[in-house]
């Protein structure tokens, strides 16, 4: 199974009204978004933002009150629906399996400007970015309103790790961590990024391993193999007293720079202080400077975040230096770097061939090549 799946086409989905309450059979990013807002995930935002919030924040980086926040939330719709809920108060939601998942108070119904959004969201209006896709592929409208969750409902994440914010700052608490490191990634851990999140490490109390675990692009590696991966790394390599893995129920925006202040404000929410952000952070493609994601933290004044930032550079293993290094502390040339591309990554397991050590750990390069021979 793999995690980029659409759970039915919305746009086709009639609303039901045999009750009072019309009810919309919800996205999987809808539902991880409802998820997130009930939970405290995404605050200072409570709700799915309206028209005027969604026009401040993306020319401003900023809510209408002030607090910083660069992707706003929402909740799109087709015309017919919008159509259909035009006067209700409030609408259910349900998931693919017909939970009652929730609710959302109507507080206003509107047309979506997506070429504003996706000029200051994704700083791109090319239909082949991936956040420009979605977005263009969704309704032509969207919902503002409060949100409730069902008791009991759980958003459908794999891997039995915790993930909701609460969860992890209980487990924060529990083990007496003040300076909590974060590492978001949406790929298997390789020994650049083991690297980063040692180094962090060693000035703080504990990490957090945070694969996102909600929709990302369909060549991402699947979400069951990067889970294998995760285990064995920490399993194996990790001091168990002051790491953990938890699950960030999010889905990709693939908006660079303005999703690394996104990821950020989501993670100060975990109970995280300080979040690894390295080359090309939530980038895909040519669309972002490698740093980019890095500067746009110097748009916000000191301790305005809640949460700091660490910068990385490239980091490779060089041969004659003997370590993994970066530019910073290597003087040696590309030709004793170790330095795989993602696209060489892949080429060598559809070849059979395991990755280098040093550049994989052989726990984790043996998950991905017996996936790569399943597939
Ligand atoms: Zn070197």
């Amino acid at each position: 199974m793999h995690l980029d799946r659409d759970w039915g086409n919305y746009l086709t989905v009639p609303l039901t009204t045999a009750t009072s309450i019309p009810t919309l059979r919800a996205t999987f990013k809808q539902l991880s978004d409802l998820f997130l807002l009930a939970e405290g995930g995404y605050l200072p935002v409570t709700r799915f933002q309206g028209s005027r919030e969604i026009r401040h924040v993306a020319e401003n980086m900023h809510l209408t009150t002030g607090e910083p926040w660069s992707i706003p939330v929402l909740f799109p719709i087709s015309d017919e629906q919008a159509a259909a809920l035009k006067g209700a108060e409030q609408v259910r939601l349900e998931d693919a399996e017909g939970r009652a998942a929730g609710r959302i108070l109507i507080e206003e119904i509107f047309p979506l400007d997506k070429s504003h959004y996706a000029a200051y969201i994704f700083r791109t209006e090319d239909p082949k970015h991936p956040g420009v896709s979605w977005l263009l592929s969704v309704g032509s409208h969207s919902l503002a309103g409060s949100v409730e969750i069902e008791p009991g409902w759980r958003l459908d994440i794999p891997g039995g790790l915790p993930y909701s914010p609460r969860e992890v700052r209980a487990l924060i608490a529990a083990r007496g961590w003040r300076k909590v490191v974060g590492f978001q990634t949406r790929n298997p851990i390789h020994r650049a990024h083991e690297f980063c999140t040692k180094v962090a490490l060693e000035t703080a109390d504990g990490l957090v391993i945070h694969p996102l675990l909600g929709e990302t692009k369909s060549d991402d590696t699947p979400v069951e193999v990067r889970l294998a991966c995760y285990r064995a790394l920490v399993e194996n390599y990790y001091s168990p007293g002051h790491t953990l893995i938890a699950g960030f129920p999010a889905w990709m925006r693939y908006a660079g720079p303005r999703e690394a202040i996104f990821h950020a404000q989501v993670r100060r929410n975990y109970g995280i202080t300080h979040l690894i952000i390295g080359r090309d952070h939530a980038g895909v493609g040519n669309y972002y400077g490698p740093f980019d994601a890095q500067r746009i933290f110097s748009e916000f004044a000191p301790g305005e975040l809640g949460i700091e930032p660490v910068f990385f550079d490239t980091v490779h293993y060089c041969r004659k230096c003997g370590a993994m290094t970066s530019p910073k502390t290597c003087p040696h040339g590309a030709e004793h770097h170790v330095s795989l591309s993602g696209t060489a990554v892949r080429q060598l397991l559809k070849d059979g061939k395991s990755l280098p050590p040093e550049f994989s750990r052989p726990e984790v390069a043996a998950i991905l090549l017996d996936a790569e021979t399943r597939t």
